[in-house]
């Protein structure tokens, strides 16, 4: 099975995201993440993504197209499946991503789209926290670590991502109206939009993504 989870920055795509990995055993494919682990080894790659990120605007669609062939290219993509998290994000990613599926033999069986307020958005990401080491989102008001700056899953950092603060979250919601949400008719086109209400607790987030992947 091979998922893809679609919706604004904040939308919780992260957290949702932990849990499906967890439950459905798949291959958690998440571009934001190789790209922050790349910056933290200032790789050239990772260098030159940074300069998009810290402006809250997408990296080029080759760049991370290239990062995401080489990774579903593996053997464990094709055996346990793979969860897309925030790839694509432009229409040119979408269907690079359809004909490197479908060379492989693979194909998209669902896109869940996330969808929540966008004025809310903005709160939620500012209490946003992540795990510098597995990646792991925290909510600094509703789901603290239980050792404040601590993992609980991996005893990681706890940090605020740099992108996250608020002048560059609307950056990055400009991005996402200008061009991520253009894979909204793209994929219902394609029949495989399900929308879940991302406005409600995690648990019932999930309970209505979980009833979507098992039917
Ligand atoms: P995320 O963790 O998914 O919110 O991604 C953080 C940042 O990484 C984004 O704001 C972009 O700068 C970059 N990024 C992640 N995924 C992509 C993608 N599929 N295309 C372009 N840029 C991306």
């Amino acid at each position: 099975m091979n998922i893809m989870l679609l919706g604004a920055p904040g939308a919780g795509k992260g957290t949702q995201a932990a849990r499906i990995v967890d439950d459905f055993g798949l291959v958690h494919l998440s571009t934001g993440d190789i790209l922050r682990a790349a910056v933290a080894d200032k790789t050239a790659l990772g260098l030159e993504a940074k300069r998009y990120m810290d402006e809250g605007a997408l990296v080029p669609d080759e760049v991370v197209i290239g990062l995401v062939a080489e990774r579903i290219a593996k053997p464990d993509a094709r055996e346990k499946g793979v969860l897309f998290d925030g790839f694509p994000r432009t229409i040119p990613q979408a269907e690079a991503l359809d004909e490197a599926l479908s060379e492989g033999g693979m194909r998209l069986d669902a896109v869940v789209n996330i969808a929540v307020d966008t004025e809310a958005i903005v709160a939620r990401i500012t209490s946003r926290r992540q795990c510098r080491e597995c990646g792991r989102v925290y909510n600094v008001i509703t789901d603290p670590p239980t050792s404040e700056g601590v993992c609980d899953a991996c005893g990681g950092e706890v940090y605020q991502r740099d992108d996250d603060r608020e002048e560059v979250v609307r950056k990055r919601l400009e991005a996402y109206e200008a061009q991520t949400s253009k894979l909204i008719p793209y994929y219902e086109a394609q029949g495989l939009l399900r929308t879940v209400d991302g406005n409600q607790a995690p648990d019932q987030v999930y309970s209505a993504i979980k009833a979507i992947l098992e039917g």
